[in-house]
């Protein structure tokens, strides 16, 4: 931060277990009392899923099935939202960053209810959606709350799951990243968060065997885990120590290949490639991925080799204020495709 001072802004409270998802009702009373509530849902969300919300709610719910993360999903929960309590994000990452930024926008509380845990958003003061400016994710309030039911998160498909491994271990070279600009332009750096981003990057590097078997147990990690990362963004006071450089990859892939893979995916392909940059321990970010079953070939995700090299040349492009190794290192395409083809990525 320029001037010396920050706003760390953190999610209220987090309801976390099994069977939470019955007590609902209760959990967004406080904000939303006996007014309606507004429910962004994402187009996978079940009918069991679906009862269960409607059965938890004290309140009328309305609900809206966003089937895009963009702009226009936005205004449509914004505007089924007058003389609503609060706005409530049921599903995986579209649902909650759409009703994130709608209910942030009305200057209302917003509550997360994951059905997945594939990426970061659902704790994270951002949002990432389309339509907008800049093809990352902006600002906006994170959750007042969360209510993570590990009986329903458990029962997503294991895709969702790695995905979400992917995106705890892009936590590595965040932070080797946010050292960096730190050491090179001054710029604000928080060994707290940054510890604590780390932290939620082991629970993968360190415990990828076991965690691969989501188990109950491991799911509640991995969704502690992603919750901590939301948090380590809001002490921050930014997205620094959760999205460097491979996050900038996944984002120019974004733009190249929309439709290829989730989010976590190709932040995990982007860390193997950006740790050997930064010349720490690729091998073992590879392992723990694959040990969770997440993707390490861009082939995997249906990226061809073309893409992943113009996405390493030109990542950085697209946030220029955002120091990090791609920003030193300036790739160009025969450094692009040597970094990509000895990490195995193509
Ligand atoms: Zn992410």
């Amino acid at each position: 931060m320029d001037s010396g001072y920050h706003l760390m802004e953190l999610p209220t409270k987090v309801l976390i277990g099994e069977g939470v998802i019955s007590k609902l009702g209760d959990f967004v009373k406080e904000s939303a009392g006996d007014s309606r509530v507004v429910i962004a849902s994402g187009s996978n969300v079940t009918s069991k899923v679906r009862r269960a919300v409607d059965s938890a709610l004290r309140q009328e719910a309305v609900w809206v099935e966003v089937a895009a993360a963009d702009t226009v999903n936005v205004d449509r929960v914004m505007s089924s939202a007058s003389g609503s309590g609060c706005i409530i994000g049921v599903g995986g990452g579209k649902s909650v960053d759409v009703g994130k930024l709608a209910a942030f926008r009305l200057n209302l509380p917003f509550y997360s209810v994951p059905t997945s845990a594939s990426h970061d958003g659902i704790s994270s003061p951002f949002a990432s959606l389309k339509g907008l400016d800049r093809p990352y994710s902006i600002m906006a309030k994170p959750p007042v709350g969360i209510l993570a039911d590990i009986d329903v998160i458990a029962s997503a498909p294991r895709r969702l799951l790695a995905s979400g491994c992917g995106d705890l271990v892009s936590k590595l070279t965040a932070v080797k990243d946010w050292q960096l600009a730190h050491r090179v332009t001054g710029e604000y750096y928080g060994s707290y968060a940054a510890s604590l981003a780390l932290m939620s990057a082991d629970v993968v590097l360190r415990g990828s065997r076991v965690l691969g078997k989501f188990g109950k147990d491991s799911v509640r990690d991995l969704v502690e885990a992603l919750i901590s990362t939301g948090v380590a963004a809001g002490i921050a006071g930014s997205s620094r120590p959760c999205s460097g450089s491979e996050h900038l990859f996944s984002h120019y892939v974004d733009i190249l290949a929309p439709d290829s893979g989730l989010h976590g995916e190709k932040c995990g392909i982007g860390t193997i490639m950006m740790a050997k940059l930064h010349g720490v321990d690729w091998r073992r970010v590879r392992s723990a991925l694959r040990n969770v079953g997440a993707p390490v070939k861009a082939s995997q995700i249906g990226v061809d080799d073309a893409v992943v090299i113009e996405s390493l040349v030109k990542a950085s492009s697209i946030r220029p204020d955002r120091y990090t190794i791609l920003s030193r290192r300036k790739l160009n395409r025969k450094s692009a495709a040597a970094l990509a083809r000895s990490t195995g990525v193509i």
